[in-house]
């Protein structure tokens, strides 16, 4: 991650101003407040600011005239009782404003999550930075074979040394070209917002990215998951981290109730309860597909 000495002197001022206020502040948040946090090689995650606590949550579900909260334990339960039951607009009453700087490919993925309000960095305004993702050796890994949505082992010898080469070298020389299209020196000079186009996927983009708590753990159940692609899932768990420091009962509900949660379906459900009686189920008198019995028995076993 690089930041410049002025980007650091802009956060460094703004953490040594504080502000009196009578809303609701959580120590846990205030901690992370414009702090960036790096994320691959050149990116970062970092909270611009933040509206609601766990008692917000509370407070909403309860329509209260005051925080909301009858105790510690009452607001626990509460918040866990509503994750369970689905009862989700009490958590869309909390907010989260992040900066983040990610490869482009990666904001592909990312900008999907259509619950949130989005900011980037003008390519057509500004220049970019020289900054790409390449991955470490133990990322660059070969396509799965028993997942065409997935990688595998990670390459090795000449192969991993030849594809690392291809990958920095073919980043320098775009950008060499856009640096010389939209150079003045001696000639009219391309505009910015067609000379990008010559950028890899792997370039560097920025954004503010607003979205409510409860788009957000949408957000986090998918991509913090193992299925995601290893690139967005890093963000993912960071973003988790601040989470948990800045709403921790409903991190913690979210853990049991959705993270690290399975759904069976009505078929799994009556396997389960067949097998519980002693009766021997196989994938032949299952009555579901191949697919669905090796995820009924990974889950299980
Ligand atoms: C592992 C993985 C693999 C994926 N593979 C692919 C792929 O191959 N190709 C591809 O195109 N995408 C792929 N996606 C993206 C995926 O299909 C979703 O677009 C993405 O995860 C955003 O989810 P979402 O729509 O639920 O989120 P959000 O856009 O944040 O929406 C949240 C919820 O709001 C509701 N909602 C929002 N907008 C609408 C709307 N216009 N109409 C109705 N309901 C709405 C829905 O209930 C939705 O679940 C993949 C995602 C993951 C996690």
């Amino acid at each position: 991650m690089t930041l410049s000495a002025d980007q650091q002197a802009e956060i460094d001022a703004l953490r040594a101003e504080t502000h009196q206020t009578l809303r609701a502040t959580v120590p846990g948040m205030e901690a992370h407040l414009y702090k960036a946090y790096p994320v691959l090689d050149h990116g970062f995650v970092r909270v611009v600011d933040y509206m609601g606590d766990d008692s917000a949550i509370c407070q909403a579900a309860r329509v209260s005239y005051g925080r909301g909260t009858k105790s510690v334990q009452n607001d626990e339960g509460l918040i866990r009782y509503l994750m369970r039951h689905w009862h989700s607009t009490p958590f869309e009453m909390c907010e989260l404003k992040l900066h983040v700087k990610l490869p482009v490919f990666v904001a592909r993925q990312w900008i999907r999550h259509r619950t949130a309000n989005v900011n980037e960095y003008s390519a057509r305004y500004s220049i970019l930075d020289r900054e790409f993702y390449i991955p470490g050796p133990e990322h660059l890994a070969a396509q799965s074979v028993v997942n065409n949505q997935g990688r595998g082992e990670a390459l090795t010898g000449e192969e991993a040394a030849r594809v690392l080469e291809y990958l920095k070298a073919d980043s320098a020389r775009a950008y060499d070209h856009y640096e010389e299209m939209i150079s003045d020196e001696g000639q009219q000079g391309l505009a910015r917002e067609l000379a990008r186009m010559n950028l890899p996927a792997n370039i560097y983009t920025q954004w503010y990215w607003k979205v409510d708590l409860h788009n957000l753990l949408h957000f986090l159940r998918l991509r913090a998951d193992s299925h995601a692609q290893y690139e967005i899932r890093v963000y993912a768990e960071e973003i988790c981290k601040l989470v948990a420091d800045w709403v921790p009962f409903a991190y913690k509900a979210f853990e049991d109730y959705r993270l690290g949660a399975v759904t069976l379906s009505s078929q799994m459900v009556d396997c389960l309860r067949r097998m519980l009686k002693g009766e021997e189920v196989t994938e032949e008198n299952c009555g579901m597909s191949k697919r669905e019995w090796r995820e009924f028995m990974a889950t299980i076993e």
